[in-house]
């Protein structure tokens, strides 16, 4: 087997697991909150979580990834329907259309791309119950950080809108083959209770993005770009900071600015 395995891609952001024990934990990090039988996985390269997800037998697993030579080399050592390997960009694919009803996602991700599978994996959760995912240390902070935090913005805010967070633990670069420049960190996010805003969705989305754009300005001068100015100001929250507001304090903050629905 050894001859044949893809070599590395850095433009596909390729960064192969060796430990196949940290595959397993991440592997068996779903815990099938919202009762999903189904998991696509982002970005199976040689297959090493793939493996894993086939071994717990519950789940009906797809797997996509956007490198040609991943995709034979699957098909060549795995025993799973080949339709089931499917050969694309996450970014691109009509997500609703890969399975009937629910499903998870999991996959190391390609860090250059993963703010973005979130932001789809947000614009589907009502089919998305829960994620697992490995990303860059970093950004894994960041999601998970709670207001009143320095790293806490934009995507917090958006995906606790709707997800619980837990960061599950953290991968050192030496694991990788080639070795990423950057630690590595493993999230999960459960799909949360909220299924309705008493604000209209692109408000609360319009606001966060502004108030963060300008996150060292108190929100009164930071929403100046949003051109507010028939709206009263006078509200206390308007002198805080985007960081300084928990995600129900931005839901609060865009029903005043912009009305209920
Ligand atoms: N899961 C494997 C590989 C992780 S590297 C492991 O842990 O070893 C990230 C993988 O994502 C690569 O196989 C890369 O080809 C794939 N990838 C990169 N961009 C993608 C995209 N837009 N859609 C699907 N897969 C992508």
């Amino acid at each position: 087997m050894q001859e044949d395995k893809v070599r590395a891609k850095k433009h596909l952001g390729q960064h192969f697991l060796r430990d196949l024990n940290i595959a397993k934990k991440i592997a068996t990090s779903l815990t099938g909150h919202g009762g999903y039988s189904q998991v696509l996985e982002i970005g199976p390269g040689m297959g090493v979580l793939t493996q894993f997800l086939i071994q717990e037998k519950k789940y009906h697993i797809k797997a996509i990834d956007i490198d040609k030579e991943s995709i034979d080399y699957l098909h060549k050592h795995f025993a799973v329907p080949q339709d089931d390997i499917l050969y694309g960009d996450f970014l691109k694919i009509d997500v609703p259309s890969l399975f009937e009803g629910k499903f998870a996602v999991i996959g190391n991700f390609p860090y250059n791309i993963s703010s973005q599978i979130f932001f789809t994996i947000l614009e589907h959760r009502d089919i998305i119950p829960e994620s697992v995912g490995m990303i860059q240390k970093e950004v894994a902070e960041r999601i998970a950080a709670k207001h009143g935090n320095k790293t806490y913005g934009i995507l917090s805010v958006l995906l606790q809108a709707f997800y619980d967070i837990e960061y599950l633990f953290t991968v050192h670069e030496h694991v990788f083959q080639p070795a990423p420049k950057v630690k590595s960190a493993v999230i999960r996010l459960t799909r949360n209770s909220r299924t309705f805003m008493p604000c209209r969705e692109e408000d609360f989305f319009k606001t966060v993005k502004a108030g963060f754009n300008n996150r060292r300005k108190t929100l009164r001068n930071a929403l100046k770009t949003l051109n507010l100015a028939d709206v009263s100001m006078d509200h206390p929250i308007f002198d805080k900071r985007a960081e300084q507001l928990s995600v129900e304090d931005f839901v609060q903050l865009t029903c005043l600015i912009f009305g209920k629905q």
